[in-house]
């Protein structure tokens, strides 16, 4: 049996940024109503996107904490909601305790995907603990693997080669850094980036599973030999691989690690929804008040698979700012207010002195065109378009322009969005 408490007014499952924006967002519409917010985490909500970045180069840790408990919130921390009921809406937490509320918002977020073969020691970098443990590990390794080439991969192989004085090694399937996300030649830009900072670059490799030694050592299972060395392969200044220090070396799986970083992706946490009869489809689906398929019930943040009127489907976007907007006008939602969510996505990554920013929805089918500079850091910039409509912009090493092209992308109703020459001027000139 399940203790009972009270009916709450807002109960916020989640301890992310979306939750914290939520509670902003409760908050801007009731400055009274009781919130209660559960989250898995021993720690109060805090930005994610330093772990990779800005805490790395000096940025203290207490400047990633949200101070959602200034808001006269109900902070429920290290407790892990395991089922959610619709009808009257509650939750019951991993205590057996049972929170009835008259609207709750599910923003549990996403987890890393991990390796099929994984090893406890491999380090998933999703939370500030996670952050903190690899940090521990930052005085005394020798030789650190980062296991994907997505943006926290690249984010945290640049950010660890440039803290520390490890060798720093980063393996992933594809020819190149962030493959299909970024076109040529941004991706052997980034590559070089990389490179510069001290990073060794293995394209190409499947990393299956983690091993370790009688040492204590972990070892790389891959698909397949690393096939990096083959020099008739590549093109000379834009070389992903350096071929001669992997050659020296030896190959990757005979290589050993003092610590292990696997970036492979996140899966939204859709089980109290799913379990409870709500619509999910690779997310909790929502339509564009960010309400759920249950009367009461929201879903915001990562989790959350809405309309975008952009591309015309439901999305799901792992993201900052979809997190803080997305989470906002949940709470105000869910205080009463009429909301309408239809964003233009807007993501932005950096590794050393290189930001790069996209704007819109691109997908790896669509046509693009690129302005590119001659070195890795010169700014750039590409647009995705699709039957004459721009999908995506990215833009490289440019910062502080997107907000230009989103003003102006969204100023109108059916915007077809900038075309290249627009581009150019909103991005490369001034
Ligand atoms: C290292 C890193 C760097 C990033 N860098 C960038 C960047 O540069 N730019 C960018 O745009 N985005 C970036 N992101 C992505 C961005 O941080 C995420 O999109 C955002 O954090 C999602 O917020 P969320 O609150 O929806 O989900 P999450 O951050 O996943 O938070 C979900 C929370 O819910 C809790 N929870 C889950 N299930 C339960 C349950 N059953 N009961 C109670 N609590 C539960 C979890 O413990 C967690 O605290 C980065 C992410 C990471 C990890």
């Amino acid at each position: 049996m399940s203790e009972a408490t009270d009916v709450v007014e807002y109960l916020i499952v989640g301890g992310g940024m979306t939750a914290d924006a939520a509670v902003r967002g409760i908050r801007s519409e009731d400055p009274e109503g009781q919130i209660r917010l559960l989250s898995a985490e021993p720690h109060p909500p805090y930005d994610r996107p330093p772990l990779s970045k800005g805490l790395w180069k000096g940025e203290p840790e207490e400047r990633v904490h949200r101070e959602t408990g200034d808001l006269q919130v109900d902070l429920r921390l290290d407790t892990r909601a395991v089922s959610l009921e619709t009808d009257p809406p509650a939750v019951v937490d991993d205590s057996g305790t049972r929170h009835e509320a008259q609207r709750i918002l599910l923003a549990t977020g996403a987890r890393p995907r991990r390796l099929a073969d994984s090893h406890e020691g491999v380090i998933y970098l999703r939370t500030l603990d996670d952050y903190r443990r690899l940090r521990a590990h930052l005085e005394t390794a020798q030789r650190i693997a980062v296991v994907g080439g997505g943006f926290i991969g690249c984010e945290i192989a640049g950010s660890l080669a440039a803290a520390s004085e490890a060798e720093v090694h980063l393996a992933f399937p594809e020819e190149m850094p962030l493959a299909g996300k970024i076109p040529p030649p941004f991706d052997r830009y980034l590559a070089r980036t990389l490179e510069d900072m001290g990073v060794t670059i293995h394209s190409g490799v499947e990393v299956t599973g983690v091993e370790e030694d009688d040492r204590g050592h972990y070892r790389l299972q891959t698909g397949e030999e690393d096939p990096s060395p083959d020099p008739g392969d590549t093109q000379p200044d834009v070389a992903p691989v350096r071929e001669k220090e992997s050659r020296a070396l030896g190959t990757l799986p005979s290589l050993p690690f003092d610590v292990v970083v696997a970036g492979l992706g996140v899966e939204p946490c859709v089980e109290l929804a799913r379990d409870a009869g709500l619509e999910v489809a690779g997310g909790i689906v929502v339509d564009h008040g960010l309400l759920t398929s249950a009367p009461h019930i929201w879903a915001a943040g990562d989790v959350a698979r809405f309309p975008l009127s952009l591309t015309g489907r439901r999305e799901i976007l792992g993201h900052e700012e979809h997190a803080n907007e997305s989470g906002m006008l949940a709470g105000r939602a869910m205080a009463g207010a009429s909301v309408r969510y239809d964003p233009l996505p807007y993501v932005y990554s950096g590794v050393g002195e290189l930001t790069l920013e996209v704007v819109g929805l691109p997908s790896p089918e669509d046509e693009v065109e690129v302005e590119a500079g001659t070195g890795p850091l010169d700014p750039g910039c590409a647009r995705y378009f699709r039957n004459g409509r721009t999908t995506g912009v990215l833009i490289w090493n440019r910062p502080g322009r997107a907000f230009k092209v989103k003003r102006e992308w969204s100023s109108k109703d059916d915007n077809p969005g900038p075309g290249m020459d627009r581009l150019r001027e909103l991005i490369l000139q001034g």
